[in-house]
């Protein structure tokens, strides 16, 4: 969830309309696999050091919409969570991987 220094920019009218802005022109759409989309995530990651740098956390090109599953597959991918033998369902839960079936 978002951190406490960064609760004032994502409740910002500006984050929010141009957050609303990128929906409209992804079509709704996850930009990885094409799934409704979930969430506008900053391909630079906002620190406390950019949040106020409208370059980053304002600008189009850092954006990206994912859905669910591809936001976290991104997001645990980075903290190497997921060990081999996992993987993550559809709901972006973490399962085993099911044995393969003849
Ligand atoms: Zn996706």
């Amino acid at each position: 969830m978002a951190k406490p220094w960064a609760k004032k920019f994502y409740n910002s009218k500006p984050w929010k309309s141009a957050r609303q802005a990128y929906i409209v022109k992804v079509h709704g759409l996850c930009e990885r696999c094409g799934a409704p989309g979930y969430i506008v995530d900053h391909k630079i990651e906002l620190t406390i050091y950019n949040i106020n740098d409208p370059n980053i956390t304002l600008n189009e090109d850092n954006f990206q919409y994912l859905c669910l599953k591809c936001h976290n597959n991104k997001t645990f991918a980075k903290y190497s969570a997921v060990q081999e033998g996992l993987e993550f369902d559809e709901n972006g839960e973490i399962v085993k991987i099911a044995p393969l079936s003849n």
